[in-house]
């Protein structure tokens, strides 16, 4: 007997809008100044009406089309009623039975090494109202409660997905390739901490048994998930559980009412929430205050323009154009659309996407780090990396070179901002350091013919060494030739000695 873990998760993904989904005020983030974004409409006083956010919806059609759902040209309005404090309404509006778009999929990796991808589909996306947030003192001392409705109207795409995933790892990195798409197409800040991206995950086992049965265990439904850490450890925490459960119980589907359990991150476990309404509880209608939507084929062709390029195909390209490894294409693309930017300049401008992926992952990224910047405020920018490469493609600079050029760039940046001064490190300047400290390759042999001729006159014990047969005595020899040419290919050089040396 075997167990298997089925897992679907609900994302909640606020979208970037300035103002609410259908009032004009504010949608900013203002925990510290409670209920000051709030109005009759999202308030839900009589007699308000509500007017749908254009912008929202452009937001959400743009999603939908990123992750490859079918769209539906004609969409509506429902009301979805439950009591709680936050609701105020009484009612969420949301999209019951015509949501603006179904199906679709996100490409996960399974793994990155050896380039193993898994497709997990999707159901549907619709569009929301967020709720307002209840905050509760958990002093233990006071016995209050207050309520937030500075979010309350927020517009919130809910995206469901099929239970396709099979362990607490591919649903994090579900998760992970959701936000990176998600914030490629700029359409939310996706910002976990202060739950612009939030999921809901929905448990259960298959278990195989020996007589080769197979049999679905009752789903448990975790809410509110705002880590990746989270949703892998409430997974794992829940999977032991409910092995746990079916050996003492075994209740299948069916048995027992669906369970809605709730996260608690500080002792690492779930705990029973209240019981999970079904749809037919919320006794869902159309809301007779909201127009449905109908999506023209002009306003379709405009956001499908806006569209970038999407992560998934982004690491293929690097992968099959660039000749970079799955690995390297998939750090680079996890950086985000600034960082593949500059990463495309670099291998652009110096000819060698692996060499540019090279110094991206290792010595800029090390710097990012160090600095806690983020890649658009790195001093260096892409047109003189890419320059600086271009010489090492080029035979003309040695990478150590390249990696002391970079150095001393960086170093003049810091001495400059502790002065209280602005420096441009521009190709110049790399230049003057390049020339200054005599670090250019001599590929002009009649040069380094000179300077070996200069070497052999100066030194005839070691001549005389090498020629009876000490081959060591070069050494030395290589050892001034280099010191004058600097930069200069040691193999070279030590070729053209041996040569000369050699010559009757
Ligand atoms: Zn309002």
């Amino acid at each position: 007997m075997h167990y298997e873990t089925i897992i679907g998760l609900e994302v909640h993904v606020q979208l970037q809008t300035k103002t609410k989904i259908f009032c004009g005020c504010s949608s900013a983030f203002n925990p510290d100044n409670p209920n000051v974004q709030t109005c009759p409409v999202c308030l839900g006083l009589p007699g308000s009406l509500p007017v749908m956010n254009r912008r929202a919806f452009r937001l959400s059609l743009k999603t939908a089309l990123a992750l490859g759902c079918d769209i539906a040209r004609f969409t509506k309005w429902d009301r979805k009623q439950y009591y709680y404090p936050d609701l105020p309404k009484g009612y969420q509006i949301s999209q019951y039975d015509l949501p603006f778009s179904s199906n679709g999929f996100v490409e996960i990796d399974t793994d990155v090494e050896k380039g193993e991808t898994k497709k997990i589909r999707l159901i549907r996306a619709h569009l929301e109202e967020d709720a307002g947030k209840n905050i509760h003192d958990e002093s233990g001392r006071g016995h209050d409660s207050h309520v937030d409705l500075n979010r309350a109207g927020t517009p919130l795409l809910e995206i469901v997905s099929q239970p396709d995933m099979r362990s607490a790892t591919e649903a994090k990195t579900y998760l992970e390739e959701l936000k990176l798409l998600l914030t490629y197409i700029g359409v939310s800040d996706c910002n976990m901490q202060e739950g612009s991206l939030r999921c809901d995950a929905n448990v259960n086992l298959w278990v195989h048994t020996d007589d080769g049965q197979k049999i679905a265990t009752p789903i448990v439904e975790i809410k509110n998930l705002n880590s990746f850490r989270g949703v892998e450890q409430a997974i794992e925490f829940e999977v032991a559980r409910q092995i746990e459960d079916w050996e003492r119980t075994h209740a299948k589907i069916g048995d027992v009412a669906k369970q809605t359990r709730g996260w608690d991150a500080n002792r690492g476990m779930t705990f029973a929430q209240r019981g999970k309404e079904e749809a037919s509880d919320y006794r869902y209608f159309p809301d007779p205050d909201l127009t449905p939507v109908t999506v023209s084929d002009e306003f379709f062709a405009e956001v499908k323009a806006e569209l970038c390029e999407l992560p998934a195909s982004r690491r293929r390209r690097y992968r099959v154009d660039l000749g970079l490894s799955h690995y390297d294409a998939d750090v680079i693309v996890s950086q985000g659309n600034h960082f593949t930017a500059y990463f495309e300049q670099v291998a652009k401008l110096c000819g060698d996407g692996k060499q540019a992926a090279n110094w991206l992952t290792q010595d800029v990224q090390r710097e990012l780090n160090s600095r806690s910047l983020s890649i658009d405020a790195f001093p260096i920018s892409p047109a003189v990396l890419g320059d600086l490469l271009k010489r090492v493609a080029a035979n003309q600079l040695t990478v150590k070179s390249a990696r002391e050029v970079f150095d001393a760039l960086l170093a003049e940046h810091d001495a400059a901002t502790d002065r209280h001064e602005a420096v441009e490190l521009s190709t110049a300047l790399a230049e003057k350091i390049i020339s200054d400290r005599g670090l250019a390759i001599v590929n002009d042999t009649g040069a380094i013919t000179a300077i070996i001729a200069g070497a052999i006159a100066r030194n005839p014990k070691p001549v005389a060494d090498f020629k009876a047969g000490k081959q060591a005595a070069a050494g030395s020899l290589i050892g001034q030739i280099m010191k004058e040419l600097k930069g200069a290919d040691a193999k070279v050089v030590r070729q053209m000695l041996v040569d000369e040396l050699s010559k009757p």
